[in-house]
């Protein structure tokens, strides 16, 4: 089983959400020949595969995805050729995540059958929504009475090299729109009306100046940033009737979506009463703070990284979301990958040495987790 050769077979099927493109019916055939037992689980237009070697304990699960975000502009390389050109290889997927799949389906080969369980949980739908896929897998996984004790999702959590960074957890995002209504009226006699945008502008520098948090013990300071502020009034002689804000926030694990949104609303309820408008908060979560605190787990990994690359990994909590955050909910979860430079960008590709470092590492890993489980 050739790392290289699987992830350029992954990178050939032209898999961008919600399409499949046949990129699972490649890691199925090569999973299948290993010995897993497999699962097609498509959910909505979403295709999934959940596949399992060994039927005791302790389980260890690898996650990720096939699907890879649309091209894009400014390629040089074909983005579904998957050829390797001074020692890189080039495609969409190489880096987020194909190559990395690659990497640990070639593990599992070079280490053979476990002294308990290894599966894959692999999903079509984590660049896209993220509705028909882990967290329809986990949910049907639970449903069967399956449990996983322990998760590495191959995500391009690096930074220089695979190995470098182990990625134990993620800020939370939540986005909020704020809609202040006051009363439109002409220009030259405000007295008249009740113009919103200086009380929006009150609420946007408060907000904006408030310091959230001094960061915590793995995580840095969470951030509010402002996306856009909204009034598109033409007229130079009316005061507009309504002004709107839209802003995100990245936090860490000392505020909750709730805290939160009880922060924004408190400010805006100050700011409606002086000014005598009246202010509408709307917020959406799309993932909440979350740590796998650092013991027997992360040690194992963290080890097993140091005996491989000769140096222990950094540990952090930075970057966006993943699908980490539903695993979190059902055990021990850890981030680990390539470098991912160049994700999501034109001519995304990877060093061919670095898919067999990840090998190396993944290996390792599976060797060291069934010698000594962390349980
Ligand atoms: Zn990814």
């Amino acid at each position: 089983m050739d790392a290289l050769a699987l992830a350029q077979a992954l990178i050939r099927r032209p898999s961008v959400t919600p399409k499949d493109a046949g990129a699972l019916d490649v890691l199925e055939a090569a999973l299948k020949e290993l010995g897993f037992t497999t699962h097609r689980l498509p959910f909505g237009d979403i295709d999934n595969l959940y596949a399992r070697l060994g039927d005791t304990a302790p389980h260890f699960c690898f996650a990720g995805h096939t699907d890879v975000v649309p091209v894009g502009e400014g390629w040089k390389a074909d983005p579904f050729a998957a050829e390797v050109k001074d020692g890189m290889l080039y495609g969409r997927g190489a880096a987020d995540m194909k190559s990395a799949i690659a990497a640990f389906v070639a593990a599992v080969a070079k280490t053979g059958t476990p002294k308990g369980s290894i599966s894959l949980l692999i999903t079509g739908d984590e660049e896209g929504v993220a509705v028909n896929g882990t967290v329809k897998l986990l949910e049907w996984l639970k449903a069967r009475g399956e449990k996983i004790d322990h998760c590495v999702v191959g995500e391009p959590t690096s930074v220089g090299k695979a190995g470098d960074t182990l990625k134990i957890g993620r800020r939370g995002s939540i986005n909020f729109r704020v809609t202040v209504t006051g009363v439109q009226g002409h220009v030259g006699y405000p007295q008249k009306a009740k113009n919103p945008i200086p009380a929006l502008a009150a609420l946007v520098s408060q907000l904006a100046a408030h310091k959230l948090d001094k960061g915590t013990d793995h995580f840095d300071p969470s951030t509010l940033a402002f996306t856009t502020v909204d009034v598109g009034n033409e007229a130079t002689n009316v005061i507009p009737g309504e002004a709107r804000a839209g802003f995100n926030i990245r936090f860490n694990d000392r505020h909750t979506p709730e805290s939160l949104t009880g922060w924004v609303n408190d400010r805006a309820a100050r700011i409606a009463e002086e000014s005598g408008c009246t202010i509408d908060v709307t917020a959406k979560t799309s993932g909440v703070a979350f740590l796998t605190a650092p013991g027997k787990f992360t040690q194992l990994v963290s080890d097993t990284i140091a005996g491989v690359t000769g140096q222990s990994p950094f540990f952090s909590t930075s970057g966006g979301t993943s699908d980490a955050r539903f695993i979190k909910d059902f055990c021990p979860v850890v981030e680990l990958g390539l470098a991912g430079a160049t994700m999501h960008k034109a001519d995304e590709c990877v060093a061919v040495d670095e898919i067999a470092a990840l090998t190396d590492i993944y290996a390792a890993l599976l060797a060291a987790y069934f010698a000594k489980p962390p349980l």
